[in-house]
């Protein structure tokens, strides 16, 4: 792949994560959210409720307490009133009972003399006279009972019995946002009691999956276990996954949408020009070169132009610039190049002294491609390295002089000759020119332009008349547009010329008339006989 096609790839590569790089940071925070969310509610729900848990008991204690400190043993109108009045006081315990030593109950402030059975073991509490354990009427869904027992120094007994249930509180649904689980629990693993919200979940479901929570109490033998299963809390947050995707992906569209306009707008006119390649549509246009001596046609220029298939002919300035800096110059060149050989071969078979002169660019020199493509192109061609000769413009820097000076060696090695194009507009200055070892320099329109005109100074036509005798290259002006310009250049003794004055870029037929009428083939010269003298 060429350097060109692997940068555009990583372009669109670069493009495509840009647009995704959002939805995906935008899932791994919604991951991360629901993940430290989640459990942080749940954490702070179990605490929550095991405060609660906590504080009935200690107010059910409190009200045990004040009974057993005030000796409240036997059934009188008295120790009656005191149990009610302990039970008025908490509404959520279930009962407050007076017992014998054998745990028989001889009065309860609901006037019933329950009988439980216990289902756990004993546990002490912080305060020594009471005792904590976990109790059921025996029947078998009957509800449990957390039973708060006070033994007198004579074995008598007080209990207050709260019902699992009312420990944990009704949750307030909005401090979780999911559904849940939420079990109380003794340290032995003892069901107390559980609460739902919402209701969606079965308390017997096992709860796999699930984020879980735990709080124990430093008071009494219970611990809160809160469970959320995975499903309930993707439930509770799949409109923010729904949405929080629906518009990331909107949002990865528009900018990948962006990037690929953005990419395309780019591509748009190097695309063209590549299909222009495949499509063959470089062509030749050929500017006579004349000889201001004789008069005679020394040569010409191939000047490329685009034909498009409607047969709009597109001048180089509107592609020469996109085609350099995106490197399909390369390929348009070896086209021009097949394109010359193609219109040329047979009329400069028997024509040696025509020459034609093919523009390079900066990056022509740094490489010995153009040398493989010259021999490629033009072996087997009735054109002779003689006859060519390639340009590079002093207009664009070369990037390496040294390589540059090689490459133009190794054309001149071939029998071609080399030419410093637009001399005078560029950065070398003359000692450029002589490090580089051309053998031709074409004067810029610009200088041709200012004869005759005020501002002209002969300065630099003189020494470039001058440098071209001393180092024996030959010299042709560019843009001759008058009779004026023919008559000055001529005497200051420049070789050749060309210019509108003697024709503008021609396509090939009408370039090869003008070789048939000014360049007539001898009579009885045979148009094939002298191509075997072609380099190889
Ligand atoms: P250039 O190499 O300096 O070519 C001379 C330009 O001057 C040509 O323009 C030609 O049509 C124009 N010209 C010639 N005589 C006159 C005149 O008397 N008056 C005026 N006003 N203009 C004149 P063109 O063909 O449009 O080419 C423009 C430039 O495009 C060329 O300048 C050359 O730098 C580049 N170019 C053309 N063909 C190729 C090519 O095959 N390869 C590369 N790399 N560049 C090319
Ligand atoms: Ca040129
Ligand atoms: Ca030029």
């Amino acid at each position: 792949m060429s350097r060109r096609g692997r940068s555009k790839s990583i372009a669109l590569v670069v493009a495509a994560v840009i647009a995704v790089a959002p939805l995906v940071g935008l899932n791994v925070l919604l991951w991360l959210h629901i993940n430290a969310n989640g459990i942080q509610q749940i954490d702070a729900a179990a605490a929550e409720i095991l405060a609660q848990v906590d504080e009935r008991l200690d107010t059910a204690m409190t009200a045990l307490i004040g009974l057993g400190v005030k000796d409240v043993k036997t059934c009188g109108h008295d120790s009656r009133n005191k149990i009610d009045q302990a039970a008025a006081s908490t509404p959520f315990t279930r009962e407050f009972a007076i017992m014998d030593s054998e745990h028989t109950v001889l009065c309860s402030n609901s006037g019933r003399m329950r009988v439980v059975r216990a289902v756990s073991a004993r546990h002490e509490t912080l305060y020594p006279q009471i005792t904590f354990d976990l109790v059921d009427y025996g029947g078998a869904h009957s509800a449990r009972l957390v039973r708060l027992v006070w033994t007198h120094d004579d074995g008598s007994l007080i209990r207050v019995m709260i019902a699992g249930k009312e420990l944990i509180p009704p949750i307030i649904v909005g401090k979780l946002q999911s559904d849940f689980l939420a079990r109380l629990m003794l340290a032995d693993g003892t069901l107390v009691a559980a609460r739902l919200t919402h209701q969606n979940l079965d308390v017997a479901e096992s709860t796999p999956n699930a984020f879980e929570a735990y709080a124990s109490s430093e008071r009494y033998p219970v611990s809160v276990r809160i469970s959320v299963p995975r499903v309930a809390m993707w439930q509770t947050y799949r409109d923010l996954f729904i949405y929080g995707n629906a518009g990331g992906l909107l949002m990865s569209s528009i900018i990948m949408l962006v990037a690929w306009g953005g990419i395309r707008r780019l591509e748009g006119p190097e695309r063209e020009i590549t299909d222009a390649i495949r499509n063959n549509e470089f062509i030749c246009y050929y500017q006579p070169v004349i000889d201001l001596t004789t008069g005679r046609l020394v040569g010409c220029e191939a000047l490329v132009r685009r034909r498009k298939s409607d047969g709009t002919i597109i001048p180089p300035s509107a592609f020469i610039p996109l085609a350099e800096s995106s490197g399909k110059i390369y390929d348009i060149t070896r086209q021009v190049l097949r394109k010359g050989r193609e219109d040329l071969d047979a009329a400069y078979a028997d024509r040696p002294h025509l020459k034609v002169s093919f523009n390079l660019v900066a990056g022509h020199f740094d490489s010995f491609d153009i040398l493989d493509d010259v021999k490629a192109i033009f072996s087997g061609s009735k054109i002779r390295m003689s006859q060519m000769v390639f340009e590079v413009t002093e207009r664009q820097e070369l990037p390496n002089i040294a390589r540059a000076r090689v490459v133009i060696a190794r054309l001149q090695e071939l029998g071609t000759q080399v030419a410093l194009d637009d001399v005078g507009t560029g950065h070398g200055g003359l000692s450029y020119l002589l490090k580089l070892g051309v053998d031709q320099m074409k004067i810029d329109k610009m200088f041709v332009d200012a004869i005759g005109t005020d501002r002209y100074s002969t300065a630099i036509i003189d020494s470039l008349v001058r440098l071209a005798s001393e180092m024996s290259m030959d010299l042709v002006a560019e843009g001759v547009e008058t009779t004026e310009q023919i008559e000055y250049l001529r005497q200051k003794g420049v070789r050749s010329a060309q210019g509108y004055v003697f024709a503008p870029p021609l396509p090939a037929k009408s370039y090869l008339a003008l070789v048939e009428a000014m360049s007539p083939l001898k009579q009885g010269a045979s148009p094939n006989h002298r191509s075997a003298t072609q380099a190889a």
